[in-house]
């Protein structure tokens, strides 16, 4: 008899946000209703499929339509992906479990859902 295989299944406490956020970057944004936090994110396993990320404009957290948010997770990548997107213009978002990671990083911190993230000034250089 063959052995089965048991794939230990993690608690999405201990998912890492690290993890997330480089998976979260290599997957393409389109804008939707970006005034009103709207996005289509593409799915890293399903080519051609996008999932809708509305985000919450007064918090640094969204609703996602892929199966996992579905399921009541919160901060996939396909969220942190079009958080990332929205506010662009601020700067480079960079995310963080606990609020002790995110305040060594020593930069402007907001909260999200559950995440933390830092600030990373864009470079103002004019030549
Ligand atoms: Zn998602």
């Amino acid at each position: 008899m063959k052995d089965i295989e048991i794939t230990p299944i993690q608690p999405r406490t201990t998912v890492r946000v690290k993890t997330l956020q480089r998976a979260s970057r290599r997957l393409e944004v389109v804008p939707r209703d970006p005034q009103r936090g709207q996005y289509l994110v593409a799915s890293a396993s399903q080519p051609g499929v996008f999932y809708s990320v509305d985000l919450d404009s007064r918090a640094l957290a969204g609703r996602c339509t892929c199966p996992w948010a579905q399921h009541g997770g919160v901060n996939c990548k396909h969220v942190l992906a079009a958080l990332r997107y929205h506010y662009t213009g601020l700067g480079g978002l960079s995310f963080w479990r606990t609020l002790a990671d995110a305040r060594r990083q020593h930069r402007r911190t907001v909260k999200g859902e559950g995440i933390y993230a830092t600030v990373r000034p864009r470079a103002r250089r004019r030549s």
